[in-house]
């Protein structure tokens, strides 16, 4: 295996199209890869690590919106006064993600593209509607996070392609992120989930609910909140919508059965006001 270390995006470009006829991987924090590689799975010929490309590392406020570069690290995203301040469910999921050195070497990038269901920043990109920018040989393009993975451990990232930034528009919408796993941090989520909305009053005049490891890829509730925007649905009716937009299944970790009641006992938690202002 060659290993390569370009320390631009240009070089990075020329690099991967020259390799385009090899298989190659993408190296960030190596926190998902590494293990992988341990695990069994075979090497690639190219292993292209992306940590010299400073213009990947950056937490850039604007006033519309926050542009994350896709090396930024879990503990970067958990230490900023504005990601915390604003965008609380992203800041709620660094903070219960991993230990200290995972949270240090790994990447919201390598988050995204590692394409997990239970991925803990999920729920919150999916919630916030994040917009993910690519750059590859034909120019940059962007996708939502939904465009973006496709099915566990699936993207669209074409060949010779790359995950540079996250952008996430500054709307002041309240949020909160929920994690039930086996222990608080250092296990893979059971189940988890952000919650970003507005209120007046007591009636929600925008509400986002994302909840991950219960469907191949993290989905957003849209049924349930439709009917909670337009007060179309009853207490009663909330366990059947959402489990019209889930499709948990059995693993090591929980039982479908298990996940599906825990969704369903946190949104109603959310939803009757017993975490959330
Ligand atoms: C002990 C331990 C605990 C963990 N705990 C958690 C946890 O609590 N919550 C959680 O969600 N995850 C957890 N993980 C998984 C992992 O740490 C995270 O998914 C992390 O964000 C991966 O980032 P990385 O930079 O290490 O990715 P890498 O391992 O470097 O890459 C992962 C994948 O993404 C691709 N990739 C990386 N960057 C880019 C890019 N910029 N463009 C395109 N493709 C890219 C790589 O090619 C690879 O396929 C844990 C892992 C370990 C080992």
């Amino acid at each position: 295996m060659k290993f390569h270390q370009p320390t631009s995006i240009r070089e990075f470009l020329e690099l991967s199209s020259t390799l385009s006829s090899h298989s190659s991987s993408l190296l960030a924090g190596g926190t998902d890869l590494m293990p992988r590689y341990e695990r069994g799975q075979a090497l690639p010929d190219h292993l292209i690590d992306l940590k010299k490309l400073s213009d990947l590392y950056h937490i850039n406020i604007k006033d519309e919106s926050v542009q994350i570069g896709a090396l930024t690290s879990i503990q970067a995203i958990q230490e900023n006064q504005l990601i915390q301040a604003e965008f609380n469910a992203l800041y709620m999921a660094a903070h219960d993600f991993a230990g200290a050195q995972i949270r240090h070497r790994g990447t919201i990038g390598g988050n995204i593209a590692n394409a997990s269901p239970a991925g803990d920043l999920l729920p919150a990109l999916y919630a916030f509607d994040a917009i993910l920018t690519l750059i590859g040989p034909d120019g940059e393009r962007q996708l939502t996070v939904q465009e973006f993975i496709l099915s566990p451990g699936k993207t669209s990232l074409k060949q010779s392609e790359i995950l540079v930034s996250i952008t996430l528009k500054r709307s002041g919408y309240k949020s909160i992120f929920q994690k039930v796993g086996l222990r608080q941090s250092m296990a893979i989520s059971v189940v988890n989930l952000a919650f970003v909305y507005s209120k007046k009053g007591q009636d929600y005049q925008y509400l986002k609910i994302a909840c991950g490891a219960v469907a191949p890829t993290v989905v957003n509730l849209d049924k349930l909140t439709s009917t909670i925007i337009d007060k179309s649905s009853k207490p009663d009716d909330w366990p059947l919508l959402i489990e019209a937009d889930i499709l948990p299944i059995d693993d090591i970790r929980a039982t479908a059965k298990y996940r599906k009641q825990v969704v369903i006992n946190l949104v109603q938690a959310f939803l009757k006001g017993q975490f959330n202002g």
